[in-house]
C-alpha cells in the first residue's frame, strides 16, 4: 500500500541528530533541538519556541529530590508530554499535577507564575525508564498577558483516531485529525498529535502549506514520502510548500507530529520570560521580583 500524496506533497528541508544533552535542573537530561540547536532557528517552528527533549534514559534509584525548583514563566506555556516515567507538578496558582505515561500537561504562564517540576515521589524513590518532551508555546502579543491556566490532558481522554488496517492510532493533544479534535484549548492555531504506529504501517498527514510542520521521532525509525529515513531521536522538519507527507514505520514506532499557524510578531527572550519587546522583558523582571507572580514554597 502506498498513500498516494503526487500532487501537492510537502519536502523535506532537513532531518536534524538530537544536539548534546544537558541537564535542566537534576531531572532532565535533554536535547535542545531549538531555539539553541544549529538547525532550527527560533522562529522556524513558531509558535513553538522550544523544544527539549530527555530521550530514554533510566534513572538509578534516589532518595534525593530530582528535577527543577520554583522558577517563574511570563508570555507563553509550557507543554509537558510524558512518554515514560512520572512527573509531578506545582505553581503558584495552587495547580498540581502528576503526568503519567501518554499524559500531557499544558500550563499558560500568560502573565506570570512560578511552578516546580520534580520527578513524582515514587517513581523517583524505585528509578526507571524517563522519556519526556517539553515544548514551549509562544503566545501572540494579545494573550501574553492571559490569566495563568492549567490543564491536564490525560491519556484516557484524549481525542482518538484508530488508523484502518490494525496501523495503529493517532492522539490528538491539540487540534485536530481527521475530525477528531484534540482537548487541549490553545491560543493560537495548533496540531499536536502523538502518533503510534505499528510495522509497516503507513499514515499522511495534511496540514495548510504555511504553517510550520515538524515532527520527532519517539521510538523507532519512519521512511518519509517514500525516499528518507529519520530514526529514532531525529527531528525532521518540513518546508512551508506544498500540503501533504506520508511517514511509513520501518518497526513500531512513535511519532510527534508538530504543526502550527506562525506568529510573525517580534520575539524578546531572557531566561524564562518571552515577550514581543525588551521593554516587556524589563516590565516582567521587576514584577518577578514584585512578587506579582504569586508564592510558591520549594
Ligand atoms: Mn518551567
Amino acid at each position: 500500500m502506498t498513500l498516494n500524496i503526487e500532487n501537492n506533497i510537502k519536502k523535506i528541508e532537513g532531518i536534524y541528530p538530537p544536539p548534546p544533552t544537558h541537564m535542566v535542573g537534576n531531572g532532565f537530561k535533554v536535547h535542545n533541538f531549538f531555539p539553541s540547536g544549529m538547525h532550527v532557528t527560533m522562529d522556524r517552528m513558531s509558535p513553538f519556541f522550544l523544544m527539549d527533549y530527555n530521550s530514554k534514559i533510566t534513572f538509578p534509584p534516589s532518595k534525593i529530590e530530582r528535577g527543577v525548583g520554583v522558577h517563574p514563566h511570563r508570555g507563553f506555556e509550557t507543554v509537558t508530554i510524558a512518554y515514560h516515567g512520572k512527573v509531578e507538578h506545582h505553581d503558584s496558582r495552587g495547580n498540581h499535577g502528576i503526568i503519567g505515561e501518554g499524559d500531557v500537561q499544558w500550563m499558560t504562564a500568560g502573565k506570570g507564575i512560578l511552578h516546580k517540576e520534580y520527578h513524582e515521589k515514587e517513581f523517583n524513590e524505585k528509578g526507571g525508564l524517563f522519556q519526556m518532551v517539553q515544548l514551549w508555546v509562544n503566545l501572540p502579543s494579545k494573550d501574553k498577558m492571559t490569566t495563568p491556566k492549567y490543564q491536564a490532558l490525560e491519556h484516557k481522554n484524549m481525542g482518538k483516531y484508530v488508523l484502518p488496517n490494525d496501523s495503529g492510532v493517532v492522539n490528538i493533544i491539540a487540534g485536530e485529525y481527521n475530525n477528531v479534535k484534540g482537548s487541549a484549548y490553545t491560543f493560537s492555531e495548533i496540531n499536536l498529535f502523538d502518533v503510534r504506529l505499528n510495522e509497516k504501517a503507513e499514515i499522511k498527514l495534511s496540514f495548510p502549506e504555511k504553517f510550520n510542520t515538524g515532527i520527532l521521532i519517539i521510538e523507532g525509525s519512519v521512511k518519509v514520502n517514500g525516499s528518507e529515513i529519520a530514526k529514532v531521536n531525529n527531528f525532521v522538519l518540513f518546508k512551508n510548500e506544498g500540503t501533504d507527507f506520508v511517514l511509513e514505520a520501518l518497526e513500531k514506532s512513535t511519532i510527534l507530529v508538530l504543526n502550527g499557524k506562525p506568529l510573525n510578531e517580534p520575539i524578546a527572550t531572557y531566561g524564562p520570560f518571552l515577550m514581543n519587546t525588551n521593554q516587556e522583558i524589563q516590565q516582567a523582571i521587576i514584577d518577578y521580583n514584585n512578587g506579582d507572580f504569586g508564592y510558591l514554597e520549594d
